[in-house]
């Protein structure tokens, strides 16, 4: 049996990501079972925005949904069931097509801490080139085992990985978290992008040092914004 509470935050989840314009139509949150390491929640195949307690459904580490009922899955399900597989440590992962970040997958600028609060960027992000996993005729999409495996050894020790023309992926060891940096990220793409604009030669980013001991600040208060953010969306829609 799945946990009433948990379900519930996977429900917020989506709606805070389609409120803070992380994901639109498409995209997935989903979270590593509690009380069962091997099998994790993920929504039907549907908006992220109209996700209720009812579409959510149990999966196990092939991608498979354990009572499908009938209803159609996320083709890039495979995202999630591979990297649950291969990171014991990762509880809960976003993937969007988070709009800011795009142009840092397909051109050489690295994707760096901009400010404290994607100081989780401080790990590095590396970019999933598909074609290296899946040759140069792809649709572009996770759609099988496979690619999905390609891409959870792309992540390393990441909290982000960019998929070049397509979109991210974010982890985290909690759904608070992982929606946390799944918000920051795309507000750090913006920012940084708004910095290299002004020009004034080079960006000063976050070191090493300044990014792990914010991240660690941060990791303390994630309460905070997702009361806040909780609120906002089941308000709205
Ligand atoms: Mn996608």
């Amino acid at each position: 049996m799945t946990d009433r509470a948990q379900i519930d935050d996977l429900v917020a989840a989506n709606r805070i990501l389609y409120d803070q314009g992380v994901v639109d139509a498409f995209g997935h949150v989903s979270a590593r079972q509690e009380g069962d390491a091997t099998r994790f929640l993920l929504a039907r195949s549907m908006a992220p925005g109209l996700v209720t307690a009812d579409d959510i459904i149990q999966f196990d580490f092939d991608g498979d949904a354990l009572d499908p009922s009938g209803r159609t899955l996320y083709v890039e399900r495979f995202i999630h069931s591979e990297i649950y597989k291969a990171h014991p440590e990762i509880k809960a992962i976003v993937h969007s097509h988070s709009p800011s970040i795009i142009p840092f997958g397909v051109t050489s600028v690295p994707l760096r801490p901009i400010y404290h609060m994607s100081s989780f960027l401080g790990a590095g992000v590396p970019i999933f080139e598909i074609r290296e996993a899946g040759g140069a005729a792809t649709d572009m999409l996770i759609r099988n085992p496979e690619l999905g495996a390609a891409l959870a050894r792309k992540i390393g020790v990441s909290a982000v990985v960019l998929l070049r023309g397509h979109g991210n992926v974010v982890v985290g060891a909690s759904v608070q978290q992982v929606v946390f940096r799944a918000i920051y990220t795309e507000i750090n793409a913006k920012l940084q992008a708004e910095a290299l604009r002004l020009g004034g030669g080079e960006v000063n980013f976050l070191n090493a040092d300044e990014a792990a001991k914010a991240t660690s600040t941060n990791n303390a208060v994630l309460g905070r914004p997702w009361d806040l953010w909780k609120q906002q969306a089941l308000a709205r829609h």
